[in-house]
């Protein structure tokens, strides 16, 4: 899967995009879309190698990803980390 084959996959993808860059309270209901999103992970995961400064991206906004990029300043790859731990979880969950 190329970097960002997912997108296609996206629940966004027949939303306007406009919705998805929005500002303060706005954002909280522009996240409520990506949370049956089944990509979720891997947008999350390219917005933050990325360093995508706006919109919403894996059900965050640019301020939570900022301070997921703060907290974790040695994360070199966001993709395997948190595709990683997905397996995990589901692993653990039995869901996989
Ligand atoms: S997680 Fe949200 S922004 Fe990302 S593809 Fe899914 S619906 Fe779109």
């Amino acid at each position: 899967m190329a970097d960002t084959d997912w997108s296609e996959q996206g629940l966004c993808r027949s939303a306007d995009p406009d919705d998805l860059f929005v500002e303060g309270a706005a954002q909280n209901r522009a996240k409520t879309l990506c949370s049956g999103c089944i990509v979720r992970t891997e947008c999350l995961a390219y917005a933050l190698d990325q360093r995508i400064e706006f919109g919403i991206w894996g059900g965050t906004t640019e301020r939570e990803r900022r301070a997921l990029l703060r907290r974790r300043p040695t994360v070199a790859s966001w993709q395997r980390l948190l595709t990683t731990a997905r397996a995990a979880h589901e692993r653990i969950s039995g869901a996989a």
